[in-house]
């Protein structure tokens, strides 16, 4: 990572590149151009593509083991747009019951009037091949799956896939790229809220999708009709953040590793949510198929304690920010809401259930912080 998409001369890191028009010598250049940009890496206009989006593309490219990658505003805006280049009306989705929660509402307030059937599955894919129909045109994978992390088995899921004729979809924000390669797994397009890790520093957002060989031109299709871009200053900080990518990652793991070791000795604590753990049902699926952890860690609080005291643990809490979001330098916390964000399974009788964001604090600090809130339960 600390060569992708990086010339072997020249500048270290590829200068942001601002730009919307270029120009060409002669007609038959720019007619010779805008034929051949179908198919190949040209300059010819700044939302076709510039230096900048060129060097992120290669890194991205590499880090997914994929063809070619699009981008967008946001990692949402990335995930709508692929679906539309999948489906159409009549078409069938198979959608992750672990999928982030704005992709469910897309799924209801823009597929469902365009005449997309939706199916939810369980997030460890055991129903897939039940509810397979004629007209499914795409599974749609989030592994581990958003808040509590469940694993399914990719390759098992790809192979019902390609055996029905349909394009497997994965969002890899939790991975991304880093830790789990869903193209390599057999998915078509990888998706990346470049927002998070790949940024890395909560000041940049943007959403990539990165396809196969096969998935690529009609992905490429629906980037250019939905005039999907970013600019030349988003991409250098994304680029940017990747040079750090492993050794951020490493440090979040290692601090998220810690304090998940001092969050099992906490009475208010009755269960801690993260694949690494060995009783985690996903976890030799996470052996297999993940290269390691991130900063992500989902706890749920005893039963005892109710919606307020939760509350009010968070409100308790120094170091960690309240907010939206993860994958930044810092730690964050936030409710989640599983009775929302699920729909195959019932959460009612369970404990309070809240997301930490392990940032790159001081880890100590970090247990300091968590020590105190959860004291003032008592
Ligand atoms: C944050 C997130 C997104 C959306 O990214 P934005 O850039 O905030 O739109 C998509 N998928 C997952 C799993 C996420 O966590």
């Amino acid at each position: 990572m600390l060569r992708a998409g990086r010339p072997a001369h020249g500048w270290v890191n590829v200068p942001p590149t601002r730009a919307s028009t270029f120009v060409f010598e002669t007609v038959q250049a720019w007619r010779e151009t805008r034929k051949r940009r179908e198919t190949e890496r040209l300059n010819s206009y700044g939302a076709r593509g510039t230096d900048s989006t060129y060097a992120l593309e290669d890194a991205v490219v590499e880090l997914e083991a994929g063809h070619r990658a699009g981008f967008f505003p946001t990692g949402q805006a990335a995930i709508a747009v692929t679906l539309m280049a999948f489906l159409k009306p009549g078409d069938h989705l198979l959608m992750t019951d672990s999928a982030y929660e704005p992709v469910r509402r897309f799924c209801r307030d823009q597929l469902g009037q365009l005449g997309v059937e939706v199916t939810y599955y369980k997030p460890d894919g055991s129903d897939v091949q039940g509810k397979i129909r004629h007209n499914t045109k795409v599974i749609y994978v989030e592994c581990p799956g958003s808040l509590v992390y469940e694993m399914l088995d990719l390759r098992a899921i790809c192979d019902i896939a390609r055996a029905h004729n349909c394009w497997t979809i994965a969002d890899n924000t939790w991975g991304s790229g880093w830790l789990y390669q869903p193209l390599v797994l057999g998915a078509d397009v990888s998706i990346l809220a470049a927002t998070k890790y790949l940024g890395g520093h909560s000041d940049v957002m943007m959403g990539i999708a990165v396809a196969n060989e096969k998935a690529w031109p009609q992905l490429q299709t629906a980037v250019v009709d939905y005039g999907q871009t970013v600019s030349g200053d988003d991409a250098y900080l994304i680029s940017r953040g990747i040079r750090t990518l492993p050794a951020r990652m490493a440090m979040h793991a290692e601090s998220a590793q810690r304090v998940m070791q001092w969050l099992g000795s906490r009475p208010e604590i009755v269960h801690v949510f993260n694949p690494s753990l060995p009783e985690d049902p996903g976890h030799q699926l996470w052996k297999r198929d993940c290269a390691g952890i991130n900063g992500l860690i989902t706890i749920e609080l005893s039963p005892v304690y109710d919606a307020c005291q939760m509350e009010s643990f968070i409100d308790a809490l120094q170091l960690f920010g309240l907010g939206a979001s993860w994958g930044g330098f810092e730690s964050l916390v936030i409710p989640a809401n599983m009775a929302a964000a699920r729909s195959l399974s019932d959460w009612s009788c369970r404990g309070q259930i809240v997301r930490l964001h392990i940032g790159l604090e001081e880890t100590e600090d970090l247990i300091a912080d968590l020590a105190q809130a959860l004291d003032q339960l008592h």
